[in-house]
């Protein structure tokens, strides 16, 4: 099912009341890309740009982005059910999740993370004394709190604008030069604040770039969906490291050479390592990137 955005209606209700007025066209305040919505499915709902002829966006791109949405949304709730086994029903910490621990968060058994940690023990039985010290379960109620509240947002409803990008003049309502986008750009969140809670902002829907995703494997894309939920949902960073290599900042995607550098503290509230580690989880195996290339669907390469 698809019909016009409400934005998009309010604004030709507001051009048509001056028209019938006599009145000068009202300025745009709010230029907005996006003028259509579509009902992929319960609870998956994009918006992009009408066009016609080209019939866009394309059957295939839409069978991606339904498939990816329900794999994050199947993904999370896969996660976090099996960090609450662990945590809230002190079941045996699985091996899939010894496993993305040490890929993704860098913390094999024992290794104390460079003092991040007090303890680093599998399946240590529980003890008072060991309430509210930074230990292994002290890390895994940390991600199973963010894979909850993941969880319930992305089954709540998922939302996911088209980026577009070479059509799209406008977003987050400046001026862009489509000739100047980056075709290939996956997704982004507008004005994700970066930790930095209270200043007012609230965080912009999730955009997904249609076209470019179109031949993403389900998990390929639901990493994406949940990396950009992290921005939107958890304020989590892509935390930035010296890169060794180049004397350069690089951002700690797991398909950068700086990701293996990451502090713990700072995998906490980085999208990347709870994006791979969910879909980790899900699989059932560690889903990691190929660090120096960039623009693969990984799961395939
Ligand atoms: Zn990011």
């Amino acid at each position: 099912m698809s019909f016009k955005k409400p934005t998009t209606l309010l604004r030709e209700a507001h051009v048509g009341i001056n028209k019938a007025l006599g009145l000068a066209e009202p300025v745009d305040t709010r230029p907005r890309h996006t003028n259509t919505m579509s009902i992929l499915g319960p609870g998956v709902t994009i918006a992009y740009k009408k066009r016609t002829p080209d019939n866009y966006p394309s059957a295939q791109m839409k069978t991606a982005a339904l498939a990816g949405a329900r794999r994050a949304q199947a993904a999370v709730a896969k996660a976090n059910n099996i960090l609450a086994g662990v945590i809230m029903l002190r079941q045996k910490e699985p091996a899939i999740l010894t496993q993305t621990l040490a890929a993704h968060f860098r913390m094999p058994a024992g290794d104390l993370c460079g003092g991040a940690l007090t303890d680093n023990t599998v399946d240590k039985p529980f003890s008072f004394s060991d309430m509210g010290k930074h230990d292994r379960r002290w890390v895994i109620e940390k991600i199973r709190k963010q894979m909850l509240h993941l969880s319930f947002h992305l089954n709540t409803g998922l939302y996911m604008i088209d980026i577009d990008p070479t059509n799209r003049t406008t977003a987050a309502g400046g001026v862009v030069d489509p000739t100047q986008a980056d075709p290939d750009e996956e997704a982004y969140v507008i004005g994700y604040t970066s930790l930095k809670r209270g200043c007012g902002y609230r965080n912009g829907e999730i955009h997904v770039n249609f076209d470019a995703m179109k031949g993403y494997s389900a998990n390929s894309y639901a990493r994406v969906i949940i990396h950009e939920a992290c921005h939107k949902y958890l304020e989590a960073d892509d935390h930035e490291l010296v890169s060794a290599t180049d004397g350069k900042n690089h951002s700690a995607y797991a398909h950068d050479g700086v990701y293996a550098s990451l502090p713990l503290t700072e995998r906490l509230t980085n999208a990347d390592c709870i994006a791979w580690t969910a879909i980790s989880l899900y699989a059932g195996a560690v889903k990691m990137a190929t660090p120096g290339n960039y623009h693969p669907d990984w799961e395939q390469s």
